[in-house]
């Protein structure tokens, strides 16, 4: 038998090679890891967790204004962008080294630099930053967990915009920002800059935001944004950028409309990081989106080569990226085949208000099943009357007819993301309204609106002819 370096060498440290490494290594398996950037990867780095701590810095100015609307006088908020970076950067910096303990106290070889394939059973690591860790690796199996990088648009001066990356690093927080593209990310940077002071617009070339989520609940949020102050441009796109002389942005668009910020921020897509790997030189195959090619157990055409995460462009978000990595673990090292089941996988949006949905959109449902039935509530939450504000929550469930199964739950309010990942547990087993309906309300609560709907929704006929 063939004698390696190492039995598993992973490429990329963060949430799904990283899970998998640990997992490996903790069943006696020799294993090496290379990063060229920071442990963590994206999620801990430059994703979820520091953009959830920049929500959180966000609602303060709400949370101020629903201070105020129950008798509370608060005297000049300031906020102190350079300070919250700063702690926001100390903090990363933590959770980036629990990662690297628990990938040494595994037992695994953590490798600083960039790698690329060489063949089936080899890697390289490029030297960086004078680490010592440069080298030709073989491996018995190489798994490939280098996620996906942001893509910028092509148009004269799109030099001039940033993508989230950078946005985590801004060195002053603009007066004011136009964001380009209408995904999660987008809506929740939107959140993110409105809350904190920032005059922001919302610039999305499609007829409605958050494309692949149910529409009542696209509708919905582009109004409650519109109600945060937040300008919300659709169906239209730049031809250009122009950097003034003051240093502003003067993004012209493909009507006519033209629009100066201070800056310009693209959350446009990402796109699966295969570029530069040497996938070529190891006849690893690409899908048609340019993802990492995978079966069921993450396996790619090449028998020792697999791939989790975001580089498989399956579902792009941290859980699934990890539980890819563990099921991947199992199969090859713990001698239990598994697969991770990806229906039914509930997802947040950090917006302001967020959103938490799970399953089916109407739409989606109605063309998979034909007959759905629709219950649909939208409200003003008891702490938002109180004080007469007019935001508004939205719940919407989507029944399958037949036979009763809910099929997808949508929520557009405060605490959305927590509500939802309780009601995924019941929809992932299949439950039908009338046991949804069986379960007795929590009171006085916002998600209380879930198992109380007994009317189907219909919905008002617009116009008619004849
Ligand atoms: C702004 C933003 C917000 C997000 N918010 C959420 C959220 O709220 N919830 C959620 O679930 N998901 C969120 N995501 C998505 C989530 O971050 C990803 O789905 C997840 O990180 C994917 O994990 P991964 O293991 O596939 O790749 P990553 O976590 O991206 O890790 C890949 C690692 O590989 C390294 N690497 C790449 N190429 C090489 C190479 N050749 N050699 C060595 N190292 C290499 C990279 O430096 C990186 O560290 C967000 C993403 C972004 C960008």
């Amino acid at each position: 038998m063939a004698d390696y370096d190492y039995d598993l060498f992973v490429i990329g440290a963060g949430s799904g090679g990283v899970r998998a490494a640990r997992l490996a290594a903790m069943s006696g398996a020799k294993v090496g890891v290379a990063e060229e950037y920071r442990v963590g990867g994206t999620c801990v780095i430059r994703g979820c967790v520091p953009k959830k701590f920049m929500v959180y810095a966000s609602e303060v100015t709400s949370h101020l204004k629903t201070a105020k609307g129950y008798g509370w006088t608060i005297g000049e908020a300031k906020f102190d962008w350079k300070g919250f970076i700063h702690d926001k950067d100390v903090e990363i910096a933590r959770l980036s080294g629990i990662y690297v303990t628990n990938l040494q106290k595994a037992g695994a070889d953590l490798l600083h630099g960039r790698a690329q394939v060489v063949d089936a059973h080899t890697v390289e690591v490029l030297p960086k930053d004078g680490s010592k860790d440069a080298g030709t690796y073989t491996a018995r199996k190489i798994l490939i967990a280098t996620g996906g990088r942001p893509v910028k648009p092509d148009f004269p001066g799109a030099e001039f915009g940033i993508t989230s990356d950078e946005a985590f690093h801004l060195p002053k927080l603009p007066k004011s920002i136009m964001i380009v593209g209408g995904g999660y990310i987008a809506v929740e940077f939107a959140g993110i800059f409105a809350g904190l002071g920032v005059e922001t617009t919302l610039l999305y070339r499609g007829a409605n935001i958050l494309r692949g989520f149910d529409d009542d609940v696209r509708a919905h949020l582009a109004d409650e944004l519109g109600k945060r102050g937040i300008k919300v441009v659709l169906g239209c796109s730049h031809t250009r950028i122009e950097k003034q002389e003051d240093g502003t942005l003067l993004s012209v668009l493909n009507n006519d409309l033209t629009f100066e910020t201070e800056a310009v921020m693209f959350a446009t897509g990402r796109e699966p990081y295969v570029h530069g790997l040497g996938l070529e030189k190891a006849g690893v195959k690409l899908n048609e989106r340019g993802a990492i090619a995978v079966d069921a157990y993450s396996k790619t055409n090449v028998d020792s080569i697999w791939a989790v995460g975001d580089v498989t462009d399956r579902i792009n978000l941290t859980p699934v990226a990890i539980r890819e990595g563990a099921a991947f673990a199992q199969t090859e090292f713990y001698n239990n085949p598994t697969t991770f089941d990806h229906d039914m996988v509930a997802s947040a949006v950090f917006s302001q208000p967020p959103v938490g949905a799970v399953g089916m959109s109407e739409a989606e449902a109605r063309h998979a099943f034909g007959a759905v039935d629709i219950y649909r509530s939208v409200f003003r939450p008891m702490k938002i009357t109180f004080y007469g504000g007019q935001e508004r929550c939205l719940i919407k469930l989507v029944v399958k007819a037949d036979d009763q199964k809910v099929v997808g739950v949508h929520i557009v309010g405060p605490d959305s993301p927590e509500i939802i990942q309780m009601a995924a547990i019941a929809v992932k087993m299949g439950v039908t309204k009338q046991q949804w309906d069986s379960t007795c309300a929590v009171h006085p609560t916002l998600a209380e609106e879930l198992v109380t709907m007994r009317e189907k929704y219909v919905p008002v006929e617009v116009g008619g002819v004849g």
